[in-house]
């Protein structure tokens, strides 16, 4: 008799592990709402989960601002925070949400790829949690959120992280890392089917050219440099010359063959898109010796001067597209790189 009761509860908490194991991946937690406000520019505004329904109503699903010219022309998607501790690229691509009205093609904007990453506070400077940006509309805030999923959204981490489709293994921790995890898988992880909905979208709007907004380390080689999907590096080589003749030093490199999962590699491989990754210096990254470093003032790398420098990469990239292809989605509205770089960030948010 006590035996099969031991056995039971043995059997009972054998069946609990494996079903937290492999419980849903999609938890009723509801994505945060971030401080974004659309400009004249923005003609819709829809959700990710558009594109991949079973991710409504979960922690990733997450805004999509459209900016139609309504004049034919290529389509540009701007994908930021697939890091959300790499705010140049949320605030670049917020800028173009507030500022930008486009006038030939379309801009589809994602400012927060991952919104369970912006759900929790950086793992290495969670001291920070928040930036603070002074506007003509008072303080804004804006999340300084981690760079994986939220583990509360995902979790366990396996052992090892497969990833999908090539088989290739990563740290167990890199399962929650929406850049190992393109092109997705529709009824994987939270982050498979995260990357898969990106996927989706660039299929279904037929975007030309996409760009995947990154900060590295101030010390990091891969700060200021642009990576460009094989295909698509001659126009990232002529980009990088055309802004070293404006006094924008950037470096560029094509995806590695042997690195698969991130967003320039995977897009470009598997979708008609031509596919850009954007990386600048962040002061809060590679610092865990200093403690809340300060990302929007940092004195050698302020966070103006990165957006600028995000904003000038896209339009060198899309000049190359027009020279080469004879035409490129066009906008008014963005400030330049030396005013943003002269009057800062607050100056042209809204
Ligand atoms: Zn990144």
């Amino acid at each position: 008799m006590k035996m099969s009761r031991l056995l039971m509860v043995v059997a009972l908490a054998t069946l609990f592990v494996v079903s937290a194991a492999f419980a849903s991946p999609v938890q009723a937690v509801e994505p945060m709402m971030q401080d974004v406000r659309p400009g004249y520019g923005v003609t819709g505004i829809g959700w990710l989960s558009d594109y991949h329904p079973s991710l409504r109503g979960t922690p990733v699903d997450t805004r999509v601002y459209y900016l139609d010219s309504g004049v034919p022309g290529p389509t540009l998607f701007i994908l930021g925070g697939t890091h959300s501790n790499e705010t140049a690229g949320i605030m670049s691509a917020t800028l173009f949400v507030e500022r930008a009205v486009a006038t030939k093609g379309r801009i589809i904007v994602v400012p927060y790829a991952n919104q369970s990453g912006a759900s929790y506070p950086d793992t290495q400077h969670p001291e920070i949690g928040f930036i603070t940006i002074n506007t003509a509309s008072g303080e804004r805030h804006f999340r300084y959120g981690d760079r994986r999923t939220n583990p509360a959204h995902q979790s366990p981490d396996p052992v090892k992280y497969v990833h999908y489709p090539t088989g290739v293994e990563f740290e167990g921790n890199e399962s929650r890392n929406l850049d190992r995890a393109h092109p997705g898988k529709a009824d994987g992880t939270l982050t498979q089917q995260l990357a898969y909905a990106y996927q989706q979208l660039i299929l279904t709007e037929k975007v030309d050219v996409a760009f995947d907004l990154h900060e590295a380390g101030m010390m990091s080689r891969l700060a200021n440099m642009v990576i460009a999907n094989p295909k698509n590096l001659d126009y990232a080589v002529i980009a990088i010359v055309e802004m070293e003749l404006q006094g924008i030093v950037m470096n560029v490199e094509h995806s590695d063959d042997q690195f698969p999962g991130l967003s320039h590699r995977e897009w470009g491989d598997h979708t008609q898109a031509a596919a850009y990754l954007i990386e600048t210096p962040n002061p809060g990254q590679g610092s865990e010796d200093v403690m809340n470093p300060d990302i929007v003032n940092h004195p050698v790398a302020p966070l103006a001067l990165r957006v600028a420098t995000h904003i000038a990469t896209i339009d060198a990239v899309l000049e190359a597209h027009e020279m080469m292809d004879g035409q490129r989605t066009e906008w008014t509205g963005m400030p330049s790189y030396s005013e943003l770089v002269k009057s800062g960030l607050g100056a042209y948010l809204r």
